[in-house]
């Protein structure tokens, strides 16, 4: 496992089925624009990360 600046890429698992990947600051609006347009719900960055995984 490597922690070079914050190139770590998250994977994260919609209960819809969509996955989304991106680093930290990308995949938090992507997560939150995905569950607003099409759940109508309002995450916050730590919800998103608690759900985010390291890409395998
Ligand atoms: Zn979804």
């Amino acid at each position: 496992m490597s922690k070079e600046g914050q190139a770590a890429i998250l994977v994260v698992a919609c209960a819809c089925g969509i996955l989304m990947r991106g680093t930290v600051d990308e995949i938090v609006p992507i997560v939150q624009k995905h569950a607003k347009e099409s759940h109508n719900m309002q995450v916050t960055r730590e919800d998103v990360l608690s759900r985010a995984r390291p890409e395998a």
